[in-house]
C-alpha cells in the first residue's frame, strides 16, 4: 500500500509534532487518521528550518500586503524573511515530486490568502495575503493543488481538493514523463466527463490546445495543458453542471435497457437535483449498468472514479 501513497506536503504542526510558537502543534485528525492512508506526508516546518527557537516569540507580517516582510513582534526593523525563504526554496527544491500540499491557517509562513499584514500602528491592513512559504510554495509550483487545513472540514472543498490531488497525481504518473503524445491525449479522455462538470468551455479549449499542437514543443503544450486542466477543476460543480453529465452518461445506456430502469435511472437523478440524495446514489446506479452495457472508454473515466471510494467523498456532495 505504501508505495501507492501519493506524495503530498504538509505544515509539520499538522501532523502533531511540536514546533508552533507556543511549543504545542495543531495535529488535524482527518491528516493523521484518514488520509495518511492515501497520502505519504512530506512533512516541512519553514519556521524551524529557518532555525528559530521552540517556543519563539510571536511573528508577523509587516508593511504592506504587496511587499510585507516577516519580522518578530516589537522588532519591526529587523526583516527576518530572507531567513525563512532560503531554506525553503531549497526544501521544496528537492521535493518536487509532491501532488498536493495542506497548509495551517493565519501563520505567517503557512497560512493561505487570510494572514493578516500588520501596520506601523499596530493594527492590520483590511487585506490580507499568503503567509512566506504559502506563497513561495505556490510561485514555484503553480499548478499544485494547495488547500488550507481548516478548510477542508467543508466537504465540497475536501472532496475538490482531494479529487485534485489524484488527478495531479494522475498527469505526473501518465504524461509528466512520457514522451508520447498518445499519453495526454488519453488522459483528456479520460478526465472528460470530470472537466465537462467542472466547465464544457475548458473542455473544448483544452481538447483544441491538443488538437493543434502536432508541431509544438510537447513539453511546453504539457506545462499549459496541466495549468489550464488544474484551473479548470478548482473549484467544484455545481449540481446542475453534474446533472448534465449524469444525463449524458445516460445517454450511452438508452439502447441496452428498458423503459422501467430508465425512469428508475431518470427518478434518482431527479431525487439528486431536489438534494434527496448525494451524488454517490447516481454514479453507483449509471456504474452498476456500464458493468454490463458499457465500453472500456466509459468505465475508464475518472469521473466515475476519481479517488478511491473507500474515502467516501461522493456521499457528502
Ligand atoms: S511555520 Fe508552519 S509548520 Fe511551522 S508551526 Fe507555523 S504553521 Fe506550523
Amino acid at each position: 500500500m505504501s508505495n501507492n501513497k501519493i506524495k503530498v506536503g504538509i505544515s509539520s504542526c499538522l501532523l502533531g509534532d511540536e514546533v508552533r510558537f507556543n511549543g504545542g502543534h495543531t495535529q488535524s485528525k482527518y491528516c493523521t487518521n484518514v488520509l495518511s492512508r492515501y497520502f505519504e506526508f512530506i512533512k516541512y516546518c519553514p519556521e524551524v528550518s529557518a532555525g528559530f527557537s521552540t517556543p519563539r516569540p510571536t511573528m508577523r507580517l509587516y508593511g504592506n500586503p504587496t511587499a510585507s516582510k516577516l519580522v518578530i513582534k516589537g522588532h519591526e526593523n529587523q526583516d527576518l524573511s530572507d531567513k525563512l525563504i532560503e531554506p525553503s526554496k531549497k526544501h521544496l527544491e528537492k521535493t518536487n515530486d509532491l501532488c498536493g500540499y495542506i497548509l495551517m491557517k493565519k501563520s505567517p509562513s503557512c497560512g493561505m490568502f487570510r494572514v493578516k499584514v500588520y501596520q506601523q500602528n499596530g493594527h492590520a491592513h483590511q487585506t490580507m495575503r499568503n503567509g512566506l512559504f504559502a506563497e513561495l510554495l505556490m510561485q514555484t509550483y503553480p499548478a499544485l493543488p494547495v488547500e488550507e487545513e481548516g478548510r477542508l472540514n467543508d466537504k465540497a472543498l475536501r472532496e475538490n481538493f482531494i479529487m485534485r490531488v489524484y488527478a495531479y497525481s494522475n498527469f505526473m504518473k501518465y504524461v509528466q514523463n512520457s514522451e508520447k503524445y498518445g499519453d495526454i491525449i488519453k488522459f483528456h479522455s479520460r478526465y472528460k466527463y470530470m472537466l465537462m462538470a467542472h466547465s464544457q468551455q475548458e473542455y473544448r479549449y483544452l481538447g483544441k490546445l491538443l488538437a493543434n499542437s502536432h508541431n509544438q514543443n510537447y513539453e511546453e503544450i504539457k506545462t499549459e495543458y496541466l495549468s489550464r486542466f488544474m484551473r479548470a477543476i478548482q473549484t467544484s460543480p455545481k449540481r446542475r453542471n453534474h446533472i448534465n453529465v449524469l444525463q449524458h452518461l445516460f445517454g450511452y445506456l438508452k439502447k441496452h435497457i428498458n423503459s422501467d430502469v430508465k425512469i428508475d435511472i431518470l427518478n434518482v437523478i431527479e431525487q439528486y437535483r431536489k438534494h434527496e440524495v448525494n451524488l454517490i446514489t447516481p454514479l453507483t446506479l449509471l456504474k452498476h449498468y456500464f458493468k454490463q452495457f458499457g465500453s472500456d472508454y466509459l468505465n475508464s473515466q475518472y469521473y466515475l472514479q476519481p479517488y478511491p471510494s473507500e474515502l467516501g467523498l461522493q456521499n457528502e456532495i
